[in-house]
């Protein structure tokens, strides 16, 4: 960074600035300032990303790995220093341990299809949490159905934080499976994925971390963490969406299975037998999103440009903000109080149904999600059926709090 970065006591985002990058936040809905709470569910882009898209489109697109003109070496060398971008964003050992693929959904379908297929069976057992989005206990149900292994569910406390005694307690010699979330979608919750990682690990088992929430607000280290899979999607790291990649550890990728077969994940084919790539190609079949994942490294340079440290110091006052204000009106209850918590404020405003709060809040041109957050289980937890979630992100202000507070209130005049 440079000198006037360096001088600062503490790294702060300019956040003028960095609202000025996305174009969308100078849109008006039903004629008022866009209040954009909903960085949980897909966040907005900067004009880097759009422009980074764009530019593949006009300049350089073509099929890549496989052209041998000008081109298609261009796309190629862009879409592999994507890759290299992610490893860095990542901290993974190697590119080859980065696959690309359209998000956390199928990074985690990948490694049940391909490492789950092969390595579970009757009588072994994997441990999910209370907290997970859907797409992290599905794919393993799916499995489940079919091999027959147990799904044991790490229980969260109170605040929605993991039970880690009761965690510990599921922790025996048929466990051959962790996938935990690194940052709980519906409720904010960070979940100390490092101690998590580390006790299955004493156990043998392999570790797969659900990053999708993470990886626009954490420094990520998959070797820190300790993990074997990593995965994130680029839409909710200001990335497009259908761009998003899994991090396996270079020994287990060699030995698992393709998951999927076609062009580009092959070195030779014939009717009697196929041979496939070293990894990663052997998990990219067919034509990638070229232009969402060259736009996903640019995305990733984004953040990576701002600085973790001043991304987490920005979002860590919004949220203390959005909690004292939230925290004036009496029949708000906040569900996820955490001590280590995302910039996400999930809560019910009385007995008025979440989606009516919605509803008036849009009419105030303020975008929050309501509904179960593709986390059921977690609503079953807190004993909802559903909760308003506020998510902020790096271009947000005390401002968007504040319209946030009026549209409240407004919500409780006309229920009252
Ligand atoms: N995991 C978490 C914690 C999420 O929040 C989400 C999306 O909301 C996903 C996984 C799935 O991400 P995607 O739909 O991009 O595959």
């Amino acid at each position: 960074m440079n000198m006037a970065t360096e001088r600062k006591p503490a790294p702060m985002l300019d956040v003028e600035r960095i609202r000025a990058d996305f174009p969308i936040l100078g849109e008006q809905i039903y004629g008022k300032r866009l209040v954009f709470l909903d960085s949980a569910a897909s966040a907005q882009k900067p004009r880097q990303v759009i422009d980074a898209e764009r530019m593949v489109y006009e300049r350089e697109y073509a099929n890549i790995h496989r052209g041998v003109y000008y081109l298609s070496q261009r796309a190629t060398d862009a879409f592999e220093a994507a890759r290299e971008t992610t490893r860095a964003f990542l901290n993974a050992r190697e590119t080859r341990e980065i696959v690309f693929l359209r998000g956390a959904t199928e990074g985690v379908n990948l490694v049940a299809q391909s490492w789950g297929l092969d390595n579970l069976k009757v009588g072994d057992a994997i441990v999910l949490s209370t907290i997970e989005h859907h797409s992290n206990i599905v794919p393993w149900q799916l499995l489940r159905d079919r091999l027959g292994f147990e799904i044991r569910v790490a229980p969260v406390d109170d605040e929605g934080q993991i039970d880690m005694a009761a965690y510990r307690d599921l922790l025996d010699e048929r466990v051959k499976l962790v996938a935990i979330t690194h940052c709980a979608n519906s409720i904010g919750t960070i979940t100390p994925i490092r101690e998590i990682a580390r006790l299955a690990k004493e156990q043998g088992a392999v570790v797969l971390v659900d990053g999708a929430q993470a990886a626009p607000h954490l420094r990520i280290d998959v070797q820190e963490i300790g993990c074997d899979f990593y995965v994130f999607s680029g839409h909710k790291t200001y990335g497009p969406s259908g761009a998003g990649a899994l991090y396996g550890r270079g020994e287990l990728l060699d030995a698992m299975p393709p998951w999927q077969g076609g062009g580009e994940m092959i070195t030779r084919v014939s009717f009697e037998e196929s041979r496939f790539h070293e990894v990663p190609h052997k998990f990219e079949a067919g034509t990638p999103n070229i232009a969402g994942t060259i736009a996903l490294g640019a995305a990733l340079d984004y953040i990576s440009g701002l600085g973790h440290e001043a991304i987490l110091a920005h979002e860590h006052d919004l949220l203390d903000y959005a909690m004292a204000r939230l925290g004036e009106i009496n029949s708000l209850r906040v569900i996820g109080t955490a001590r280590e918590k995302a910039a996400i404020v999930s809560f019910t405003l009385g007995d008025i149904h979440p989606h009516d709060v919605g509803t008036i809040l849009d009419r105030e041109g303020i975008a929050v999600r309501v509904g179960h957050h593709c986390a059921q289980p977690t609503m079953d937890r807190f004993d909802l059926p559903a909760t308003v979630r506020a998510s902020f992100g790096i271009y947000n202000t005390r401002e968007d709090v504040d319209a946030l507070y009026d549209g409240l209130r407004k919500t409780l005049e006309i229920f009252a």
